[in-house]
């Protein structure tokens, strides 16, 4: 399979690796958004959080943590955001299953998302959080 991540857990293409466990790697993202930005890889290929199975989904978030803080430690960083894009349409570029810890600074300006909708009502918005939980 032609995944550039399966190549770096493979060993075939090199990385700045952070931390490794049975079930993930972590190393730095090649184009931070900050130096010190981390991505949390499954060692399985899974596309993204649509097909991640219980174990590496219940797991990845104390990895998060633990290389939350370590990120803050080693940057001096004054906020971590935790991002995970899942499909194109989220901005998904590497189609093998991963999170971001991205280190933020007081006052860097960055924003996740510029522009926000309203709801037009409580009732609304009622019916899209129904909606929700008949999905689940
Ligand atoms: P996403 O948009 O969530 O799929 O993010 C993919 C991320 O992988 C981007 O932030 C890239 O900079 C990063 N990336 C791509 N290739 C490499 C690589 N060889 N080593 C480290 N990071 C990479």
């Amino acid at each position: 399979m032609d995944c550039i991540f399966c190549k770096i857990i493979a060993g075939e293409i090199p990385c700045s690796k952070v931390y490794e466990d049975s079930l993930f790697i972590a190393f730095l993202d090649i184009k931070p958004v900050h130096k010190g930005h981390v991505l949390i890889v499954p060692k399985k290929h899974f596309v993204n959080v649509f097909d991640t199975p219980d174990l590496e989904a219940e797991a990845i978030y104390k990895v998060a943590r633990t290389l939350s803080e370590a990120v803050v430690k080693a940057t001096g960083c004054d906020g971590i955001n935790l991002v995970q894009n899942n499909n194109a349409a989220a901005g998904q570029e590497v189609f093998h299953s991963h999170m971001h810890v991205i280190p933020r600074f007081d006052g860097d300006k960055l924003r996740f998302a510029s522009i926000h909708k309203e709801y037009d009502s409580f009732d609304e918005m009622g019916v899209m959080a129904e909606k929700i939980k008949e999905s689940l």
